[in-house]
């Protein structure tokens, strides 16, 4: 193995921790300021990117942690057909930044713009198009990846399981350095939004199942802590791109506006929040006010910051949860039975008190990317949980509701889960291995993720 030269030497932390706060581990950090200085360590390593994956997928006791932050240059883009290749390192908030007002935007983007290409492309993210256009797997069109054994590859669809298996990889099988992607283009910055309340669980489902509803870009709130026959009562909130005469005048008369960036200026949330703030008497106060809000606003007009990264707009909302910090749930279960399996999940999270007011419901699309891809047709559920004593025990109960349903836990957001119930989740699960095994057979790419569910 090449030993890592990077010019700067690697700094030890002792508690590197990732979006949820939890676990937090010692690690050596490396920040490699070009793409050539891009190695594994000499023991086990991991790329990271912004450290928006939740629980440990990002993490590597007492490893080397390869930070892709300041690899994050464009490298060509075609603006005749919008296909842009960047460093991994390149976060999808600079991607907004420049592209969109030249008429481009991401073909696929989670709740946060903080995120890279790179841990895109590791964690197969999924966005609100996910029912209608799949995952991030279906914008790449090629990657570079240093493999193991110290070469560089350029890989794209027609390499087979070397590029699939990338996607949902969770960085196991190489460090990608460079992604090919082609962006969706956009006539307006402005997204057309449509918001419908539902007064329980049967309905909002039945609204997000009706196809005249429907629309590119779709997801659910549902308020967790309401109960008796207001039981997981919702918003569905849909939406698209909002073509420019689809705008009001008042837009149209400015058109040097139509595709201007509006990414405002986060606010740092303020302080390491008391437990009391979220007790269930404040949040389901909480819930009921924003239910009416969100519900009353009808159709609108609204940035596409706004739309699609809402949260961003608070620096730092992960210290709302006070020092222990929290883990996200999310899971996906198929159609057939996903109705009873997310309604029990629900009672189960109610009888628990152990739930947020960061719910969102979803129907997720075809599969796709690799054996650990996340996606599969069915409804996902995610939510914050406080972390606090007996949480693991409830996840872990849940994860076996999941399984029992033919679903699964999405790994970028865990923190809990069992290799046994992981192998009933993830069924291709030794598939993933066997590459593995063939790609880097000893071992190189790690993670916490991957010790504790057995994958290296
Ligand atoms: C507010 C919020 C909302 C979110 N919403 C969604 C959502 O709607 N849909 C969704 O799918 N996800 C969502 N996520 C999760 C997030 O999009 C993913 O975890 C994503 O992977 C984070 O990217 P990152 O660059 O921060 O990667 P990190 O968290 O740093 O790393 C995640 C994984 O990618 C690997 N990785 C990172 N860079 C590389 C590289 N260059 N080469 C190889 N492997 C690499 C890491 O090893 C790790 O396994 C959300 C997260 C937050 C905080």
């Amino acid at each position: 193995m090449k030993p890592l030269d990077n010019k700067r030497p690697g700094r030890a932390v002792d508690q590197l921790e990732s979006w949820g706060r939890y676990p937090r581990v010692p690690a050596r950090l490396f920040r490699p300021e070009r793409m050539r200085d891009f190695h594994a360590g000499e023991g086990p390593s991991l790329a990271r990117g912004l450290g928006r994956s939740y629980g440990d997928a990002a993490l590597l006791t007492d490893g080397d942690v390869v930070l892709s932050e300041r690899l994050d240059r464009c490298l060509e883009f075609n603006p005749e057909t919008g296909v842009l290749r960047a460093e991994a390192g390149l976060s999808l908030d600079a991607l907004i930044r420049a592209f969109v007002p030249q008429g481009w935007f991401v073909p696929v983007t989670p709740g946060t713009a903080f995120c890279t290409l790179g841990g895109c492309v590791a964690a197969n993210v999924h966005g609100k198009n996910h029912h209608r256009d799949g995952s991030f797997r279906q914008g790449v069109t090629s990657l570079e990846m240093l493999t193991a054994d110290g070469s560089v590859r350029d890989l794209t669809p027609a390499d087979g399981d070397d590029f699939e298996f990338a996607f949902g990889g969770m960085g196991l099988t190489g460090m990608i350095r460079e992604v090919e992607l082609q962006l969706r283009p956009i006539t307006t910055s402005m997204m057309m939004v449509r918001h419908s309340v539902a007064g329980n669980l049967p309905e909002l489902m039945a609204q997000m199942d009706d196809e005249a509803r429907d629309d590119q870009y779709s997801v659910a709130w549902v308020d967790l802590l309401a109960r008796g026959e207001r039981a997981g009562r919702g918003v569905l909130m849909t939406g698209h791109h909002a073509e420019i005469n689809e705008l009001p005048m008042r837009y149209a008369a400015h058109p040097e506006t139509l595709l201007t960036d509006r990414p405002g200026r986060a606010r740092p949330f303020p302080f390491e929040a008391p437990t009391w703030l979220l007790s269930p008497g404040n949040l389901r106060l909480f819930n009921s006010m924003y239910h009416k809000w969100q519900g009353r606003k009808g159709t609108f007009f609204t940035p596409l910051r706004t739309f699609f990264h809402p949260l961003d707009a608070i620096r730092n909302w992960n210290r709302m949860y006070g020092k222990p910090g929290f883990v996200q749930y999310q899971f996906v279960v198929p159609f057939e039975s996903g109705r009873e399996a997310v309604t029990e999940a629900i009672s189960r999270l109610n009888a628990a008190q152990a739930s947020s007011f960061l719910a969102v419901l979803k129907r997720m699309g075809a599969s796709d990317g690799g054996p650990l891809s996340f996606p599969m047709p069915g409804y996902t559920l995610a939510l914050d949980i406080p972390l606090r004593e007996g949480v693991i025990d409830l996840l872990n109960n849940l994860d076996a509701l999941v399984a029992d349903h033919g679903g699964r836990v999405y790994l970028a957001k865990d923190s809990a889960l069992r290799p046994d119930t992981f192998r009933r989740m993830y069924p291709e699960w030794e598939r993933f291995v066997i590459h593995k095994r063939q790609v880097d057979p000893d071992g190189r790419w790690q993670s916490d993720l991957a010790r504790r569910l057995e994958l290296v």
